[in-house]
């Protein structure tokens, strides 16, 4: 019996690991001069989901300075910022649901840090993607693209040591 129930678990756990697939980590900075330090995040089709970590590296409070990492469509991007800043501060500039937001970070303020799991499932590969800052007056400067591509360099990996 307890062969049995070993062999249930190793199918079940291979099973499950497909499932879970891949996650990719990204990570950006944002500083109190109004500026991410990446003007583009790449993100390959392998990666079934992205784990992105955004870091406030300066020192200003959230209500001087407030940064977070927004990624939707970029033709959605424009409607996304406005909604956010009629959302107002205390819902950190985001509209709450707003089925265009792929993905949404928390606002965070000076020496901040936070992370996001999220799934490539809605991105295509001939999809173009920004992500930006929905703070009042940041999403100009704070802004980048967001590339999801399958790598162009297919070459098999020689395995021997
Ligand atoms: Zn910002």
């Amino acid at each position: 019996m307890v062969q049995v129930t070993l062999a249930i678990f190793v199918v079940y756990a291979g099973f499950a690991s497909d499932l879970w697939g891949k996650t990719c980590q990204l990570q950006i900075t944002g500083n109190d001069s109004m500026q991410y330090d990446k003007k583009k995040l790449t993100v390959d089709t392998s990666c079934q989901k992205v784990t992105l970590t955004l870091i406030h590296g300066g020192q200003l409070p959230m209500a001087a300075m407030g940064h977070n990492w927004v990624l939707t469509k970029t033709a959605d991007k424009a409607a996304v910022v406005a909604a956010g800043v009629t959302a107002g501060a205390q819902k950190g500039y985001l509209k709450k649901d707003d089925p265009r937001i792929i993905a949404a970070t928390d606002m965070l303020g000076g020496k901040g840090k936070t992370s996001i799991t999220f799934a490539t499932s809605k991105l295509k590969t001939s999809g173009k993607y920004t992500f930006f800052c929905t703070f009042p007056g940041h999403a100009a400067l704070m802004s980048g693209d967001f590339l999801f591509v399958t790598a162009s360099s297919t070459k098999t990996k020689d395995k021997s040591p």
